[in-house]
């Protein structure tokens, strides 16, 4: 089995940086600048991932194209780590959105829209009620607040290796002695840990039994296939077992499709028929406008108002709710935009396209990976295709990290932005969205068998090669 030489890694990812430095010097200037004026360099920390030491400052994008303020073009397989899964600018949310801007953003009051939206939102995911937050954060922390409204129940369960945005419940993960500490980049946050939140390794039944079998957890908050550590697949049978145990010891199953929206028009959960009691959506959804959604089963709601004390008639403004902020929750244009995207930009043959492009790329670069005898695995869940340093798929958080290798990760992305392909700074991941085209697909092949030429030629372990 090929084996790469760690020195040679590292010494080939000081070169592409390097490289990467010489190519970009009007965004190194942006990002000096920033360090004056932001925590982090740029407006959100996550501006700082991007492998090259410092991030593209972008001037432009459009469908699966974008420009950097160097003028130099990119194939967008990032996409805003899904928030624009649309791709950029969509021309049906731009016209949706800009009518709306022109005729009231945000008014504190439902436009006509919201009957259409609420509609398809139930015909595609099936909950029957949904509330719209600014983010999938809020959205999911609505979501586990109701949980514990009605179940009475402190605890959410989450599988090591997930992210459910700033849900500081499911900011745990499990280390090699299997004890939980806090999810690995995350800063201190006084959160008591054991009283809120449990953790078990995604597709370990005997453990998530175990778990709920205290009936001390309020809701098990999980992405139906993981995508935020790598791809985990869930394991035949687990969804089934998930389902089973949660009903059995009173706990609410939200399933988290911030992501895996990207499966089909209806998420994972409508693709493979999962029972969800709450259901969270958002990135995409808004197609770029900020946009998080919670979805509630009939019994849910049912409890939901049971548990709420009862509204008194003389004083009918007064209604309970969740506690959460929102101003901007719901708004004209929010609703707007959902629904110019769910009938106009990811529909059905949207979806189609997405995820023949990504079928056919996954099986490509797996061709070029064998060809080359690399040890590694190509995961692919509708439109988002992932490469992972393991030769054979992870089935959990542990696999993926034994699997991980940070310099080998962070050279594949600078050696693909200075050929002009972007993938998500996170791990190794690649979405398509409706513009993504066949030659983006090909660029991308290209360049992994020219990364791959590289490896072999300038990376393997001397000995080895001797
Ligand atoms: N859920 C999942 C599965 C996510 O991947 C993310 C973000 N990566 C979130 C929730 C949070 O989304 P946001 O940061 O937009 O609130």
């Amino acid at each position: 089995m090929i084996q790469l030489s760690p020195q040679r890694v590292r010494e080939a990812l000081e070169r592409e940086q390097e490289e990467f430095a010489r190519l970009h010097p009007a965004s190194r200037l942006l990002f000096d600048e920033g360090q004056h004026h932001y925590l982090y360099g740029a407006p959100s920390h996550w501006f700082r991932r991007w492998a090259g030491k410092f991030p593209l400052f972008a001037k432009e994008a459009s469908g699966a194209e974008l420009r950097c303020v160097d003028g130099l073009n990119y194939v967008d397989f990032c996409l805003g780590d899904t928030g624009a899964m649309c791709g950029h600018g969509p021309r049906a949310v731009t016209k949706a959105a800009s009518e709306q801007l022109d005729h009231g953003a945000t008014l504190m009051l439902p436009t006509e829209h919201a009957s259409w939206v609420g509609a398809e939102l139930t015909r595609r995911f099936g909950l029957p009620y949904w509330g719209f937050t600014t983010s999938a954060s809020d959205a999911n922390r609505a979501a586990v607040r109701i949980a514990r409204m009605i179940t009475g129940r402190e605890k959410v369960l989450v599988f090591s290796g997930c992210y459910h945005g700033s849900v500081e419940e499911a900011h745990v993960a499990l280390d090699a002695a299997g004890r939980m500490v806090m999810r690995n980049g995350i800063h201190p946050n006084a959160v008591d840990h054991e009283r809120v939140s449990a953790v078990v390794e995604f597709n370990d039944v005997e453990a998530f039994e175990e778990k709920l079998a205290a009936k001390d957890i309020a809701c098990v908050l999980t992405e139906p296939f993981m995508t935020n550590y790598g791809m985990v697949a869930p394991a035949p049978g687990f969804h089934q077992a998930l389902r089973e145990a949660t009903r059995r010891h009173g706990t609410l199953l939200l399933i988290d499709e911030t992501h895996t929206f990207s499966s089909g028009p209806g998420g994972y959960t409508r693709l493979n028929g999962l029972e969800p009691d709450m259901l969270v959506l958002g990135k995409a959804v808004g197609g770029g406008i900020p946009v998080g959604l919670y979805g509630v089963s009939e019994e849910v709601a049912r409890r939901m108002w049971n548990t709420v004390p009862k509204v008194d008639p003389t004083k009918v403004r007064q209604s309970a709710h969740l506690g959460f902020g929102g101003t901007l929750a719901g708004s004209a244009l929010q609703v707007a935009a959902v629904r110019a995207v769910l009938a106009e930009v990811l529909t059905p043959a949207a979806f189609a396209h997405m995820v023949g492009l990504a079928e056919n790329l996954a099986e490509r670069m797996r061709q070029v990976i064998a060809r080359f005898a690399l040890p590694w695995y190509v995961e692919q869940l509708g439109a988002r295709v992932e490469t992972m340093f393991a030769p054979t798929p992870p089935i959990n958080a542990a696999d993926v990290t034994a699997g991980r290798n940070g310099d080998l990760e962070a050279l594949l992305h600078v050696y693909f932005l200075n050929r002009g392909v972007l993938i998500t700074p996170f791990h190794c991941m690649l979405l398509m969205c409706p513009a993504s085209t066949t030659a983006d697909a090909d660029r991308y092949v290209e360049v992994l068998t020219e990364f791959c030429e590289f490896l072999m030629s300038k990376c393997r372990d001397a000995e080895v090669r001797a």
